[in-house]
């Protein structure tokens, strides 16, 4: 769908530079999804691997694998050459598809209404949970439960409702400190 030079923003590695590619296609239908425009495969023209490859500047070490939901498609010749460069590849998913090989991280995002396949908990290196409402927080914990002891845990306040969630995730996490928030500072920065 697109790829550029950015931050991330969210999770574990915030304030890393990195270098997005973010692949259409995503059948979850999260209501309150910031990249619908994603979902729809057939509106983003199929783009070489080589054309992706080229525009990676070589200063950077991070690529991260977005979406949509990337693990619905058949990563292999990509990660192939962007290992082949040097690249960490971090994965953003939310588990619903095939688990990929090659990756050096995987943030996985579970949604309610389509959870992760349960090869993804075992391997995630983040668990990152979006919380919508206060069942989220609830929800949160079920997952947790899945994932490794090695697993970094994050909630993330759903942007439209932050105001209202923040202090509930914050009250959260000092009962629970094995728990860290996540922001969207991309978004309070402004930048992709
Ligand atoms: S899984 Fe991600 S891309 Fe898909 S609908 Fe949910 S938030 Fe949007």
């Amino acid at each position: 769908m697109e790829y550029f030079l950015s931050i991330q923003g969210e999770g574990f590695h915030t304030g890393t530079a990195s270098f997005f590619i973010r692949i259409g296609g995503c059948d979850v239908g999260c209501h309150w999804c910031d990249v619908k425009e994603s979902w729809n495969p057939e509106i983003h023209p199929v783009v070489s691997v080589e054309e992706i490859i080229n525009k990676i500047p070589a200063h950077i070490d991070t690529v991260v694998i977005t979406g949509g939901e990337p693990s619905l498609y058949n990563l292999e010749s990509l990660s192939k050459i962007l290992k082949e460069k040097g690249k960490k590849i971090h994965l953003e998913t939310s588990g619903t598809g095939n688990l990929p090989l090659n990756m050096d991280w995987i943030c996985l995002s579970p949604k309610k209404n389509e959870p992760p396949k349960k090869e993804f908990y075992s391997v995630a290196d983040e668990l990152k949970v979006i919380v919508q409402n206060k069942t989220d927080l609830k929800f949160a914990k079920e997952q947790a439960t899945k994932t490794s002891p090695k697993t970094h845990l994050y909630l993330q306040p759903e942007w439209s409702q932050r105001e209202k969630m923040l202090p509930l995730i914050i009250e959260f996490i000092q009962e629970n400190p094995q728990w860290k928030i996540s922001l969207q500072t991309h978004k309070y920065l402004n930048i992709p």
